[in-house]
């Protein structure tokens, strides 16, 4: 009889509920095999009300750090013991790192995975030449505008169909940030230079969404956070009118680098062999 024996793996996981929708066991259990680390990344159904109980848990049981993804990325700032200064901004974490001494950091890396995912693609994008257009005002637009604030985008001009979003948006960050109602969009996107796609539209079994791209300047860079399909019909439209794009897959594999190096103190590589993965349905 063969007794395998299991030599203190290391554990990661995501929480949240539903969970098993979560592209991130797919993603980080594919690092783990390619670098033969001896670990574990599990995804984890979590109620609201036993989110202190499980976090306690899985740093009691050794777990090296967490994603959080909806509903808890707020309310986990409440149980972490450091706050870095991109989730206290944004208001919300998606990747916690337990120390050996248990105590917990929140972070956010989604402003990260999104601006090295443009640069990973076009080097010289200058955020500078500007204004931005960031159309949503849902969960991942403030790590957006948070994102591309930092990096230095003159102006952000902000629209969402439900417009008090979009308010609140703006507020928390101040007079660069600007409303424009959802039907704006052309005067909104004249001679914008960064403009993004954060709403829900364009994923699969929801609706195009098609603005008119002719008074954007032709080296204008498009993305759009939607990576299913990895071509929505907002990406194919800019890029008829001559802009640059880029697709939103890129930010979910970079949003996941800095979470995997913390826990298993590797960097991982992000290259075409992994994108063809997360998307290949039988894998
Ligand atoms: P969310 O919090 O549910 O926000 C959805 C946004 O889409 C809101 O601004 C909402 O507007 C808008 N929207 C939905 N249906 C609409 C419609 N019919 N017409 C106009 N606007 C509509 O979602 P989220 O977490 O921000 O995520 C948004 C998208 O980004 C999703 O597709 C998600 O998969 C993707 N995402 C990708 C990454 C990545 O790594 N690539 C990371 C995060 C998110 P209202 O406020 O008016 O409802």
């Amino acid at each position: 009889m063969t007794i395998t024996t299991y030599n203190n793996p290391l554990l990661a996981g995501v929480i949240g509920n539903p969970i098993s929708h979560s592209k991130s066991p797919k993603l980080h259990n594919y690092w783990l095999n390619k670098y033969g680390i001896n670990g574990y990344y599990i995804p984890i159904a979590v109620h609201s009300n036993k989110l202190k109980p499980t976090i306690d848990s899985l740093v009691t049981l050794g777990f090296r750090g967490i994603n959080v993804t909806m509903p808890h990325k707020s309310s986990v700032l409440t149980l972490a013991d450091t706050i870095t200064d991109r989730a206290s901004i944004i208001g919300a974490a998606n990747t916690l790192y337990f120390s050996t001494s248990g105590k917990v950091t929140a972070d956010n890396t989604d402003g990260y995975g999104f601006l090295k995912n443009i640069y990973h693609h076009f080097k010289n994008w200058n955020p500078k030449a500007g204004d931005a257009v960031v159309f949503g005002a849902g969960g991942a637009a403030k790590a957006i505008v948070y994102a591309l604030l930092a990096e230095g985008v003159p102006r952000v001009k902000i629209l969402n169909r439900t417009k008090i979003k979009a308010t609140l948006i703006a507020d928390h960050f101040g007079n660069k940030v600007e409303v424009f109602d959802w039907y704006s969009y052309g005067e909104a996107l004249d001679g914008a230079k960064t403009i993004v796609n954060t709403t829900s539209l364009g994923m699969v079994n929801q609706p195009q969404f098609q603005p008119n791209f002719e008074t954007v300047s032709t080296n204008a860079l498009v993305t759009d956070l939607v990576y299913n399909p990895l071509e929505t019909e907002f990406l194919r439209m800019a890029k008829q009118s001559g802009c640059q794009t880029v697709d939103g897959l890129g930010m979910l594999l970079f949003q996941a680098e800095l979470g995997f190096s913390n826990w298993f103190n590797l960097k991982p590589e992000i290259n075409n062999e992994l994108r063809s993965y997360m998307l290949n349905k039988n894998d």
